[in-house]
């Protein structure tokens, strides 16, 4: 239905979408609609298709010059070779499209796994629904509650719209309609009611659902960098491969084979295998940080992850279980310590029945319909189940019944919530919050306020959650009575703003919520010190509550350990970063402090991953190296955030951290793996044709160890699990680059190695052997595969010996290696195999030689790692 609801009355959109607004709608009806209307949800973006990636595999360079060089050798009838390249082609292509369709589906798993909940009113009561069955809507406004929005997405403005429910007259664009939610735009802060209007392709947001379905991701830092490197190294390779081709032309090489040989190099020299690998890496990474619980919404992030050095962590959830339970409480008379075998009777006395019903009313948990399902902040869950314990009161009964007439509701940064309410003919004001909120708004000459100063301090010692209660009530002047009495809905115009009302209260309570801390959360910090991570708690609750975590977990709080928002305003930012990491505890922050920690590491050289839930974290979470959402948290942080955590719990972060350095590791090994093959191939035939000797590989040879032979163990690589020393290094440096010295050296001295032994092997059996040329080639040929598909083991590790390494740990690996061997026998012992690649069977003799000297080439590169490895320590 099209409708300009932000010019209709509530009571006109109520009779014609037939909703009752107190109510919501009955689950039948709610079906109904959702069966006629479709489901609640923009159209996705189709995930690419298999044939797309197939005809991809046909579009990269490396094919070009396939082809080319296929086309090449029918022209000067080498029909063996172009049948070669053919076969190799297929095989690459099934190799390049299997692995490829894996990163796909992986990355699409991703998405799915987004799925969000949300509240909603039906048939009178609050229950949880898939979002997808009801949000992203437009809503008219029913009733708000200081309501700001954010609606930068479709009006490109990015301030606060503060939002009410009158009817406008006038036709408005979308920026200008303040009684109106639009899907799409989030809730800055307080709280509405509303009438959905509008759902699917038909809200303002579906209308442009089309420009938002066109933005792609754009390619990691990383991935870029690798582009490049691919690019100068390949072109220096081909450059060389030039060369060589212009050396063989002078010595008169025949033409046909001087084409061939070109081709075959340039197939050697392109990394073709680099770019694809490294994405099929990262997509792998993020799978597996998904099933350890940590959803990575960006692909950069993946990588990132493993150069975080500082995680500014929240408390209640991570660190401790999140289950909060109300263990003391005290009032004016009373100091109880709550447990379970307790007799209830105590609760029936009237200052603590007045205690309960201010927890149940100044409260926003939600009891859902059907399962009785507590929902809500974890901290006001804990009251009303406490409140559900005592037996004194229906929950729901007096929620109705001294229904909320005004509020202000909690955030961090106020620290307390206010709530006002009708009871006995007079306005009752509840407030509750931080204890030195809420006593500093009472009257501060009242004898109890000391008694519950000090009990406060009591209470905070023994590491727990505190929360004081504070009343006043107010009788109506005779003018507010006579406009109550008239029927007035709107408490606010009667009673004037709540803010002003926040003094003179009478605390009647205190109250201590444990949160026990989570088993491993001290293991982990272990683990995370012993990567060389900082962990920093950043945390809304009070100093001494902080620091009793702190302590139990092993941090180190001795005296400057510890700031407190106060302390902190009193800082400039370029002390906080001299001072920046002395501190593991900032406590009573508020969400404005965290952006300044997160830069005051930076500005250290220090990747920071930060957490946070609430919509005023958003700054710091995006100007965080890794924002992390709770997935508990608003849908604001989720948004801005590079992770969200589908269990809030430091070991997520910590494995995810994990796993963001077997990214960058097994990145490493492929590149090594790679360059290192192609290095000694060109150095072996630019020497060979330089020296005058006549080819030792052919052109179909070369063709079949890059393309086939070693495509397997490549993929292989890429599964690599992760070494068990890798969180017992320091974090990388955000700038160090992925091929480092130590990489470097190692390309080169297995590309030397390989070719002085293949260079003497040649020359050996060139001079002193009786095999011909092509029983020479053949030798040479196996040698190169074999040992390409050995030393891949030797790359498994950069930093430990291989001889120390579990070899069954990527049976992956020992499957791909495997498949290579036997392709790689084929070739030599195929009966129609053997005139294609002008192969002969070998025998023993040849076999012994082959295995020992890939024997001697595997014990040069562990000689090389242990000189480099043991440089770096
Ligand atoms: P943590 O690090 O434990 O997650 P936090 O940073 O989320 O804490 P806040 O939720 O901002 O901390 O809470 C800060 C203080 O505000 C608490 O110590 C408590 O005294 C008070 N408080 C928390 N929740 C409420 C609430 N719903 N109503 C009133 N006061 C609250």
């Amino acid at each position: 239905m099209t409708i300009d609801a932000y010019k209709k009355t509530i009571d006109f959109l109520c009779q014609t979408l037939h909703v009752d607004i107190h109510a919501g709608l009955s689950s039948v009806e709610a079906t109904n609609r959702l069966q006629t209307y479709g489901p609640n949800s923009l159209p996705e973006k189709r995930g690419v298709s298999a044939i797309i990636v197939l005809l991809r595999q046909f579009t990269s360079p490396l094919m070009f010059v396939l082809l080319i060089a296929s086309i090449a050798s029918i022209i000067i009838g080498e029909k063996k070779d172009a049948l070669v390249i053919l076969i190799a082609v297929i095989i690459n292509v099934i190799v390049g499209f299997i692995q490829e369709l894996k990163a796909e589906r992986a990355s699409q798993a991703l998405k799915s796994y987004e799925v969000d909940y949300c509240t909603v009113l039906r048939e009178g009561r609050h229950v949880s629904i898939e979002s997808k069955k009801i949000v992203p809507a437009d809503i008219r406004l029913a009733h708000t509650v200081d309501l700001t929005v954010e609606e930068a997405l479709l009006t490109g403005e990015s301030k606060p719209i503060k939002k009410n429910t009158e009817k406008l007259e006038e036709t408005l664009p979308i920026g200008d309609r303040i009684n109106m939610a639009y899907a799409g735009t989030y809730v800055l802060s307080g709280k509405a009611t509303g009438i959905v209007t509008h759902t699917g392709m038909n809200t303002e947001l579906g209308k442009i659902a089309g420009l938002i379905l066109q933005t792609h991701e754009e390619a990691t830092p990383l991935q870029v960098q690798i582009k490049r490197f691919s690019w100068l190294l390949g072109s220096f390779l081909l450059a060389i491969t030039l060369l060589v081709a212009l050396i063989a032309y002078l010595k008169n090489m025949p033409l046909h084979e001087l084409v061939t040989i070109s081709i075959a190099l340039a197939v050697a020299a392109i990394p073709e295998g680099l770019l694809v690998a490294v994405t099929a890496i990262l997509a792998i990474g993020m799978h597996r940080m998904l099933k350890r619980k940590a959803l990575v919404r960006h692909l950069i992030a993946a990588e990132t992850l493993g150069s975080v050095s500082v995680i500014c962590t929240d408390k209640t959830g991570t660190l401790t279980q999140g289950r909060m339970q109300v263990v003391r409480l005290a009032t004016q008379e009373r100091d109880i310590h709550v447990h379970d075998d307790m007799s209830r009777d105590v609760f029936k006395e009237p200052d603590l029945q007045e205690f309960i019903q201010a927890c149940i009313l100044n409260n926003d948990a939600d009891v859902l319909s059907v399962t009785d399902r507590i929902i809500g902040n974890p901290t006001e869950i804990a009251l009303l189940e406490f409140a559900r314990f005592t037996h004194v009161y229906d929950i729901e009964e007096i929620v109705k019944k001294f229904s909320r007439e005004q509020e202000i509701p909690f955030s961090s940064d106020i620290k307390y919530m206010a709530t006002l309410h009708t009871l006995n003919g007079q306005k009752r004001l509840i407030v509750k919050g931080a204890p030195e909120k809420i006593f500093a708004m009472c009257k501060q000459d009242d004898l109890g306020l000391k008694r519950f100063v000090d009990l406060s301090q009591s209470m905070v010692a023994d590491g727990l959650r505190i929360l004081a209660l504070a009343i006043k009530d107010i009788t109506l002047n005779s003018g507010q009575e006579a406009q109550e009495k008239q029927g007035s809905q709107d408490a606010k115009k009667i009673f004037g703003d709540l803010s002003a009302q926040l003094s003179d209260l009478t605390c009647i309570g205190l109250i201590g919520i444990q949160d026990p801390l989570r088993s491993h959360a001290a293991q982990t910090i272990e683990d995370l010190k012993k990567a060389g991570i900082h962990v920093v708690i950043v945390t809304g609750d009070h100093k001494d509550t902080a620091r009793n975590i702190a302590q139990s977990v092993g941090l180190d709080v001795a005296h400057d350990g510890i700031m407190t928002g106060q302390d902190f305003d009193t800082l400039s930012q370029e002390e906080l970063k001299k001072r920046i990491t002395e501190i593991s505890v900032f406590a009573r922050v508020e969400p404005k402090h965290k952006i300044h920690i997160v830069k005051a590491w930076q500005e250290r050289g220090h990747a920071v991953a930060m957490t946070g839930d609430g919509v005023n974290d958003a700054p710091a979470l995006k100007a965080a190296d890794i924002g992390v959402a709770l997935g508990s948290g608003s849908d604001v942080s989720h948004e801005v955030s590079d992770m969200v955590l589908l269990d809030n719990n430091l070991s997520v972060i910590s494995q995810a951290v994990r796993q963001g350095r077997i990214i960058f590791d097994n990145i490493r090994k492929v590149i090594v793996y790679l360059m290192a093959d192609s290095f000694s191939e060109i150095i072996l035939i630019g020497g060979a044709l330089v020296a005058g000797f006549p080819l030792p590989l052919l052109a179909s040879q070369i063709f079949w160890i890059n393309l086939v032979t070693d495509g397997f163990p490549n993929i292989a690589l890429t599964l690599e699990p992760g070494e068990p020393e890798i969180m017992l290094e320091r974090p990388r440096k955000k700038t160090e680059p992925v091929v480092n010295t130590p990489m470097k050296i190692l390309i080169f001295v297995i590309g030397i190695v390989t070719d002085i032994g293949l260079f003497a092997l040649y020359i050996l059996l060139l001079r002193y052997s009786i095999f011909d040329l092509p029983h020479i080639r053949t030798i040479m040929f196996t040698s190169l595969a074999i040992d390409s598909l050995l030393y891949v083991f030797s790359v498994r590790s950069l930093r430990t010996s291989l001889f120390r390494m579990n070899p069954f740990s990527n049976r992956w690996l020992l499957l791909a290696v495997g498949a290579g061997f036997l392709v790689q026998l084929f070739a030599v012992y195929a009966p129609f195999m053997q005139p294609l690649f002008s192969t002969v069977s070998l025998g023993l003799f040849e076999w012994t030689i082959i295995l020992s000297l890939a024997l001697v080439k595997l014990i040069a590169i562990e000689i090389t790692k242990d000189i480099f490895i043991a440089r770096k320590k």
